[in-house]
């Protein structure tokens, strides 16, 4: 790697050998997860240094993102500064983002940290390892659909979801201030259309059927959040939550229908402009905000590295999460396709898939220093759970859980759904702080208001 970039040293042990080095890429749902525990352990017996690298210098877990969108959720709450979890759990962090990685050579560089104005605060760096673990997670794929990436807005970052949360709001004020201007002018509608009927579409959609009803309480009088917003779901394909059973999308069809959101289904999008989606069928949709929720690819960073990697870039992995190209390189979570057992299937962009890999990668970790062969990684489906906000929860347990696919609904499944971010903080801090961070969200929730204005 010929560069000029500052090269971080090695740790070396008072004999003079060097400690194996562990590089995390990606501090996210996943690799966040995967440095805390091997810090615990591993870190803090010093059988080997613990390196986290992320673009970013705090860490929020991504399924929180639509309610950030929607304004239910301060983000500014749920962040978690790296630097202070690596401290408290004895590994290294560096901020910045990867930008390639010399296998040769056996290390990655590091772009340098810019502050607003472009000046750099830190160097390009270049970071030396033994054993590097890819988790730089997804991006939105737009499928190249004309005006799509320029007109609509992702979820995938604070940053958009923070200005998906403030065009909506300029909207509604927008919308009722025509109204104050004549006393006889009616309320100017608010399109929103959010493209994609998986998930975080659907999820998405019921968040923001009540940040609309909230808006209409705090002050948007005028507004009338069933009529005046209109919220349209638009999926390609015959019916949305394509992956699981068909009567939970069905079930969520209806309840959608009962929030008044428009769910098209079987019409593929075919453009985007800044006032409208156009789709295959001939329809014109009228769109004040659109969203584009419908599908991911792994950034283009991991695409030079000459791994073996599928369609969307996510690069090929054993069921040890070791890359088929190269074994000193593990990849998990959305950036690795991993077979699912014997199904054909691979296993699916999960939190809680990343959660298992992290588990099952610790494990490896200890036994790769020990020189013992590695853990086979085995998904566990426990079922996928809807949030429809404020209103609902729908979804299926499987597996060893209930031995086979049950769905639920209403109290328990908000309940599970809910535990599931609550499985991530207790990784990322124990049983403890988990329990007092609900109990301020409990009472901050029950302090402050329901939507975030400003
Ligand atoms: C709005 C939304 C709702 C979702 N809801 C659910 C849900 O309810 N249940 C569920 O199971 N899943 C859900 N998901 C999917 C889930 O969030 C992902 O499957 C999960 O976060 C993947 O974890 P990961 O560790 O692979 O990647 P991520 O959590 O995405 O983390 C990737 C990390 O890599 C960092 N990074 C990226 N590129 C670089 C680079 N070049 N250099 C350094 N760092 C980099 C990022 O900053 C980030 O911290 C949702 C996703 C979205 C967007």
């Amino acid at each position: 790697m010929n560069s000029p970039a500052y090269v971080i040293p090695k740790e070396r042990r008072s004999t003079g050998q060097e400690i194996h080095r562990i590089v995390v890429v990606g501090g996210g749902a996943g690799g966040l997860e995967l440095v805390t525990q091997l810090g615990d352990s591993l870190g803090r017996s010093k059988k080997a240094q613990i390196i986290l690298v992320d673009k970013s210098a705090t860490h929020i877990w991504k399924p929180l993102l639509h309610e950030v969108a929607a304004g239910s959720m301060d983000p500014s709450a749920h962040q978690l500064e790296y630097v202070a979890q690596a401290r408290w759990h004895n590994f290294e962090f560096y901020q910045g983002a990867m930008m390639d990685v010399s296998r040769d050579e056996k290390c990655l560089r590091v772009a340098p940290v810019l502050d607003e104005n472009q000046n750099p605060i830190l160097p390009e760096r270049v970071i030396p390892y033994d054993t590097l673990v890819l988790a730089i997670g997804s991006v939105t794929n737009f499928f190249n659909v004309p005006g799509a990436e320029k007109h609509a807005m992702a979820v995938d970052t604070v940053i958009q979801a923070e200005t998906i949360r403030r065009r909506i709001l300029s909207a509604c004020m927008r919308s009722q201030s025509g109204a104050f201007l004549s006393a006889d002018a009616p309320v100017k509608k608010v399109h929103l259309v959010i493209i994609g009927g998986g998930a975080t579409g659907v999820e998405l959609a019921a968040e923001l059927r009540n940040t609309a009803e909230v808006l209409a309480a705090y002050g948007l009088h005028k507004l009338d959040p069933q009529k005046d917003v209109q919220i349209t779901l638009v999926e390609a394909g015959p019916r949305i939550l394509p992956p699981l059973p068909e009567k939970i999308s069905i079930e969520t069809t209806r309840l959608l229908g009962y929030l008044n959101i428009d769910v098209m289904t079987g019409d593929r999008v075919t453009q985007v402009t800044p006032d409208a989606v156009l789709t295959a069928s001939g329809k014109s949709l009228p769109s004040d905000l659109t969203v584009w929720a419908g599908g991911i690819r792994v950034p283009a960073v991991l695409h030079e590295m000459g791994l073996e990697t599928n369609g969307i870039g996510q690069i090929i992995v054993s069921n040890t999460l070791q890359s088929v190209s190269d074994k000193n390189i593990f990849a998990f979570g959305d950036c690795a396709a991993c077979a699912w057992g014997d199904s054909g299937k691979i296993v699916p962009p999960r939190a809680q898939a990343a959660h298992q890999q992290a588990s099952t990668l610790v494990k490896s970790m200890h036994r790769l220093l020990a020189k013992k062969s590695l853990p086979v990684f085995t998904y566990r489906d426990y079922g996928s759970l809807i949030s429809l906000g404020n209103y609902e929860a729908v979804g299926n347990l499987m597996g060893r859980m209930v031995g086979r696919s049950v769905k639920i609904q209403g109290f328990l499944a908000r309940m599970l759904y809910l535990s599931l971010y609550r499985n991530h903080q207790m990784a990322l801090h124990g049983f403890f702080r988990m329990a007092v961070d609900a109990l301020v969200d409990w009472l901050r929730h029950n302090t402050k208001p329901r939507v975030k204005l400003h």
